[in-house]
């Protein structure tokens, strides 16, 4: 596939860049910096070609580690190419959720992690918990430990109330640990580790009475 590149300034969105780089490089207790590129596509056309598949319409931005490189949705093409409504602070959570994903990967030095994890992680740090519907309780976010259609609806609140009733750190450590992980039976021995309990709803709905 070839595609037509041209370098752009965009102060708005550099704006974004330079306020989520700050607050991530913070919550991932980076030390070194990291350099990402930002892409901006201008249709559906362009992102699946970028993903090599058709895209629904929900997608709107994606991120490739491999190459420390974002790809967003240009903002004026929000109605034409997408199911979404533009809005700043949208297009804001959009950026620094991709962010989120290569300083995660970054972090954890390797590139395979369960989806409801790396997802949850990046929707806690771009501020979703804050907006989204909160669920009450717990059903269905271990299905996604491959991508899937319903996998941000609880895994941003899982990280949340990790991160409330056993701090940061210990989910620093669990990303980190993560490297290697081949399977879900190899990331649930390893939650068990690091955590002390079982990974199942049962259990960390336990963790909202507490
Ligand atoms: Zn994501």
């Amino acid at each position: 596939m070839i595609f037509d590149l041209k370098k752009k300034e965009d102060k708005k969105i550099f704006r974004i860049y330079k306020k989520a780089y700050k607050n991530l490089k913070k919550f991932y207790e980076f030390k070194e910096d990291i350099n990402i590129n930002v892409f901006v596509i201008n249709n559906r056309d362009c992102i699946n070609a970028l993903r090599m598949k058709k895209t629904p319409k929900w997608v709107i931005g994606f991120s490739n580690p491999k190459i420390n490189t974002i790809f967003i949705l240009d903002r004026k093409k929000f109605s034409k190419e997408s199911e979404h409504k533009y809005s700043k602070a949208k297009y804001e959570r959009l950026i620094t959720h991709e962010m989120s994903h290569i300083f995660f990967y970054r972090l954890m030095n390797d590139l395979k992690s369960p989806a409801w994890f790396s997802e949850g992680v990046a929707l806690y740090t771009d501020g979703n918990t804050k907006v989204m519907e909160r669920p009450k309780k717990f059903e269905n976010f271990l299905k996604f430990y491959k991508p899937g259609s319903g996998m941000f609806k609880e895994s941003g609140f899982v990280i949340e109330l990790l991160i409330k009733r056993f701090g940061k750190k210990k989910l620093l450590g669990m990303i980190k640990k993560t490297k290697g992980v081949k399977n879900k039976k190899q990331f649930e021995k390893l939650f068990k580790k690091i955590y002390g309990f079982n990974l199942n709803c049962k259990n960390i709905n336990k963790l909202l009475d507490k």
